[in-house]
């Protein structure tokens, strides 16, 4: 679990405008935050940013009040939930959840992933798929499996970058409602990168709206829908 705080963070890429311009945000432990704005406005360049693919031009990030400009990726304990396209197919569920087990070597025993992934899979009703493989699985189910792959690893917050954009708008709805439900049940703090409109009104508890790298306004959706 996890605060996440962005002070005054700029990014600059060479001597151009800057991506993100002075962007504050006070991410409380267990929040689902959304970013939103047209393309090109700075929403993934801020996410890479939290997650430690980008660098800190200036200004500061701490995660549970400590700073972590400098820190690498995976010392920041923060997990992208990529959907379908990053699970492997010819793998199971099982081990699709169990990959980030296998990857930190000699750390986890066999009884140990065994009982990671079983809870996680437990906690996202993924109980009776797990001998199955990625093709099998609707949209949805694949998306959790993705949180799996978070879950075990035990991850402070969730980061999604436009996770149904490609998706048809049925699935998108289905899916929405999915991740809506399941952040809530898990109560990980979450920031979700998109420029749907719908998506931003519905999911989050708060909403960052951004514009040409500067944060227009950030409020709840129903602040935002009430406002003239
Ligand atoms: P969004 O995710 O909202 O579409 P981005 O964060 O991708 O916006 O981009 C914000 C701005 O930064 C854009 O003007 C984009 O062209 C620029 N930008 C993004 N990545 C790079 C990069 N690697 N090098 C130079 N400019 C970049
Ligand atoms: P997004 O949907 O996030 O806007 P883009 O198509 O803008 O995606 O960017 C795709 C990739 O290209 C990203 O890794 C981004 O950092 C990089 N990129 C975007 N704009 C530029 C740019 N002006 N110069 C170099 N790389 C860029």
């Amino acid at each position: 679990m996890a605060s996440i705080t962005l002070n005054n963070l700029v990014k600059k890429y060479g001597d151009g405008f800057p991506a993100v311009n002075d962007i504050s945000i006070d991410i409380a432990d267990g929040e689902f935050i959304i970013l939103v704005g047209p393309s090109g406005c700075g929403k993934s360049t801020l996410l890479r940013m939290i997650v430690g693919l980008e660098d800190i031009t200036d200004g500061d990030l701490l995660i549970n009040g400590e700073r972590v400009n400098e820190k690498a990726p995976r010392d920041r304990n923060l997990a992208m939930v990529f959907q379908n396209y990053a699970l492997y197919p010819h793998l199971t569920v099982y081990e699709n959840i169990a990959f980030p087990l296998r990857l930190a070597k000699g750390k986890h025993s066999e009884d140990e992933v065994n009982r990671l992934v079983t809870d996680a899979a437990s906690t996202l009703e993924l109980t009776e798929h797990l001998q199955r493989k990625p093709a099998n699985l609707s949209g949805g189910q694949r998306q959790r499996v993705a949180m799996g792959r978070a879950i075990v690893r035990q991850a402070d917050a969730f980061l999604f970058d436009e996770p149904l954009s490609n998706l048809d708008a049925k699935l998108r709805g289905q899916m929405r409602s999915e991740i809506s439900q399941m952040q809530r049940r898990l109560g990980i703090t979450s920031v979700y990168v998109t420029h749907d409109q719908t998506e931003a009104m519905t999911l989050g508890d708060r909403v960052a709206v951004l514009k040409k790298g500067e944060l227009q306004q950030i409020a709840s959706p129903r602040e935002l829908y009430e406002q003239p």
